[in-house]
């Protein structure tokens, strides 16, 4: 199964990605941790990522699909997966139609996490995430508080800000993402792939939520 999960930064993409895991035994992939993995490891890749990541731009495309191209391929990836922050541009959306039809395998489903500006506002700014990398649980200190202060529910670990989950980078990231990402929500709606969903702020998706959207695909 391979799914596609669209959204505006701070739509969700990374808590519902992390659900579809625990409902189907696909891999999560996902291009943010994978360039933040990257800088924090001081790599040559992670020195040149630094500056446009914090900025809230977009990395270039090549580079992208380089480190997709790179997951894919693994045998984790064989029996299917969740691509959240993939892909982010027309560019990429077609580089992965390609890519996936060599290998006689197609996208199942496209799922739009729809959010209003201002509640991804809300949203970001009090997102915390596990420092624990295995972990990589996501907080919300307004929606979903982890029940002591600073420290992950599921690991102990302390809980971190995102660098960019600032207010500057968070109107950069929303203004890229109309720009930028927008045209990819057209692309797969053309594709005939795109499955929406209306989410508010305070919002949560469920287990049985994706096990509904996955019927879908069944059907
Ligand atoms: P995310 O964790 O998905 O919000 O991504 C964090 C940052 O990583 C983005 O603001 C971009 O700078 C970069 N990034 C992640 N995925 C992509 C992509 N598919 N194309 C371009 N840049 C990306």
């Amino acid at each position: 199964m391979i799914i596609v999960l669209l959204g505006a930064p701070g739509s969700g993409k990374g808590t519902v990605a992390k659900l579809f895991t625990e409902v189907v035994n696909i891999e999560h992939i996902s291009t943010g941790d994978i360039f933040r993995e990257e800088i924090e490891n001081g790599t040559e890749i992670g020195k040149k990522l630094e500056k446009t990541m914090v900025r809230g731009s977009l990395v270039p495309d090549e580079i992208v699909i380089e480190a997709i191209e790179q997951r894919l391929k693994r045998p984790s990836a064989q029996n299917g997966v969740v691509l959240d922050g993939f892909p982010r541009t027309t560019k990429q959306a077609e580089y992965l139609k390609e890519m996936l039809s060599k290998q006689g395998k197609k996208i199942d489903m496209a799922i739009q996490l729809k959010i209003s500006d201002e509640d991804i506002i809300d949203r970001t700014i009090e997102r915390r995430i596990c420092s624990n990398k295995k972990c990589g649980a996501i907080y919300n200190l307004k929606y979903n508080k982890p029940r002591q202060e600073g420290i992950c529910d599921k690991c102990g670990s302390s809980l971190i800000r995102r660098e960019d989950d600032n207010i500057e980078t968070i109107q950069r990231r929303i203004k890229t993402y109309h720009t930028r990402s927008e045209p990819v929500i057209k692309y797969f709606e053309n594709e005939g792939l795109l499955y929406n969903v209306d989410l508010k702020a305070e919002d949560k998706v469920t287990k049985n939520d994706i096990k509904r959207w996955i019927k879908e695909i069944k059907n």
